[in-house]
C-alpha cells in the first residue's frame, strides 16, 4: 500500500524508538522498502564499550552502477521527558493547525518518510534507474553512536556495497525550510586551565605569586590570537572564554590558584592538535616567574568538509526549484553523522527545521514534509 509523506511520517513517529534496540522501526521501513524492490540487510552491532544496536543498509541497483545515491539517518529519538508537559502526546503524531506533532518531527522521522516517499514516486515513472539508491539507517545517532553509522560504512566496505553520494536528512534550518545545507562542521575543543602561584599579603606582593595576574595575562594573550581569517565555507575559528574562578580568600589576600575555562570551535585550517599545541605554547611562554599550569582538554570533535561538488549542485538547485531561494552551504551547528560518511561520499546534510529537535512540542510544519519530499524527488530526478 501506497503511503505518502505525512502518513509515513505519523507512522514512524508512532513508534517509539530510543537509540539502541529497536527491531520494529526498522522492520517497518525494510518491509516497506522491500515493496518497493530493495534488497535489505538487518545489521545488529554491539560491544567497542557500548550496547546493542539494530541497523538497516538497503540497497536498489538494477544496473550495478557505481554511481549510487544514499540516503542516510537515524530512526532513534531522544527521550521525551515528562509526558503531562507536552501539549499533544508525543507518539500520537497528530496534526493540528498544519503542524505535526511529536517526538522525531524535526529530528529526523519526518525525513526518512521523506525520502522512501521520495524514492517510491521516483521509481514509479522510472522503474529501473541507471543509478543506485541506497538506505544507510541506523537506531543510534543521539547516544553512543559507536554501533550505529560508522559500524555499517565498514560493513559497506568490505561487502563492495558502492556509495558515491549521501544525503543526510538531519534538520538543517533555522527557521525556514530551505534556507541552508551544510556541507561539513567545525571542530570543538574544550579547555580548563589552572594556574599554581603562591599565597601572601597583598602589602607584601614580592614575597607572593599572583596567579590572577598570570592567568589573565594568558586569556588575553589567547582571546587576541588571530587563529584564522575563516574559508569559503568556514567561519573564522574562534575561542570563547566561559569561566574564571579563583580562591576569594578575601580582600587583603593574594590566592595561591586561579582558574579558567574556555572553548575553541576551529574550521579545517587547523586539527584538535594543532589548537592544543598552540595553547600549550601559549601557557608555556605566559606562565613563568615561579607560576606553574596545569591544562586539561577535551576534543568534542574534529572540523571536517565535505568539498561541494556534483551532489551539494543538485540539491542547491533542487531547493531553488522548489522554495524559489538558493540555500546557503553551511558549517554550523553540532555534529552528525555525515563526519563518518564524509570519508567514503560526497555527503550533503539537508533536513527539516533544527529549532524544535529535542524539545517539548517537537514539530514540524505540514508543509514543509511536503516541499521536502518534492526536494528530495527532484534530487533524484536531476542525478
Ligand atoms: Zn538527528
Amino acid at each position: 500500500m501506497k503511503l505518502d509523506a505525512i502518513t509515513l511520517s505519523q507512522k514512524l513517529i508512532q513508534i517509539p524508538s530510543y537509540s539502541g534496540v529497536n527491531l520494529q522501526v526498522i522492520e517497518f521501513l525494510a518491509d516497506y522498502l522491500k515493496n518497493l524492490g530493495f534488497s535489505c540487510d538487518f545489521l545488529e552491532y554491539d560491544g567497542d564499550n557500548s550496547y546493542k544496536v539494530n541497523n538497516l543498509h538497503a540497497v536498489l541497483n538494477p544496473n550495478n552502477s557505481k554511481k549510487t545515491l544514499y540516503f542516510a539517518g537515524h530512526t532513534d529519538v531522544v527521550n521525551e521527558g515528562n509526558k503531562e508537559s507536552w501539549t499533544h502526546d508525543p507518539f500520537a503524531a497528530k496534526i493540528i493547525d498544519g503542524k505535526l506533532f511529536g517526538r522525531g518531527a524535526a529530528d529526523m522521522k519526518c525525513a526518512i518518510a521523506c525520502f522512501v516517499s521520495a524514492v517510491e514516486e521516483f521509481l514509479s515513472t522510472n522503474k529501473k534507474p541507471d543509478f543506485g539508491i541506497g538506505f544507510l539507517i541506523t537506531n543510534d545517532e543521539e547516544n553512543d553512536g559507536v554501533n550505529g553509522t560508522k559500524k555499517v560504512l565498514e560493513w559497506m566496505k568490505e561487502s563492495n556495497k558502492t556509495i558515491s553520494h549521501c544525503l543526510v536528512g538531519e534538520p538543517t534550518n533555522p527557521e525556514k525550510f530551505g534556507e541552508m545545507i551544510k556541507v561539513g562542521r567545525r571542530g570543538s575543543i574544550g579547555f580548563t586551565v589552572k594556574i599554581i602561584g603562591k599565597q601572601g599579603h597583598v602589602a607584601y606582593p614580592e614575597n607572593a605569586i599572583n596567579p590572577i595576574t598570570v592567568l589573565l595575562n594568558l586569556l588575553k594573550i589567547l582571546k587576541d590570537h588571530k587563529f584564522d581569517d575563516g574559508t569559503k565555507f568556514f567561519d573564522a575559528t574562534n575561542l570563547e572564554i566561559t569561566s574564571i574562578t579563583s580562591q576569594n580568600l578575601g580582600g587583603n589576600v593574594i590566592p595561591n590558584e586561579a582558574g579558567a575555562a574556555f572553548n575553541v570551535r576551529f574550521n579545517d585550517i587547523h586539527t584538535s592538535q594543532s589548537i592544543i599545541d598552540l595553547v600549550e605554547y601559549a601557557c608555556k611562554k605566559t606562565v613563568g616567574f615561579g607560576a606553574k599550569y596545569e591544562l586539561i582538554h577535551r576534543t568534542s570533535g574534529e572540523s571536517f568538509l565535505s568539498k561541494p561538488a556534483l551532489l551539494a549542485e543538485i540539491t542547491v538547485n533542487a531547493v531553488q526549484k522548489i522554495c524559489g531561494k538558493k540555500p546557503v552551504l553551511s558549517t554550523t551547528g553540532g555534529t552528525s553523522d555525515a563526519r563518518f560518511i564524509k570519508d567514503y561520499a560526497e555527503v550533503v546534510e539537508i533536513g527539516l527545521i533544527n529549532k524544535t529537535a529535542h524539545r517539548i512540542d517537537e514539530f514540524s510544519e505540514v508543509g514543509e514534509i511536503e516541499q521536502l519530499q518534492k526536494t528530495y524527488l527532484e534530487i533524484l530526478k536531476s542525478f
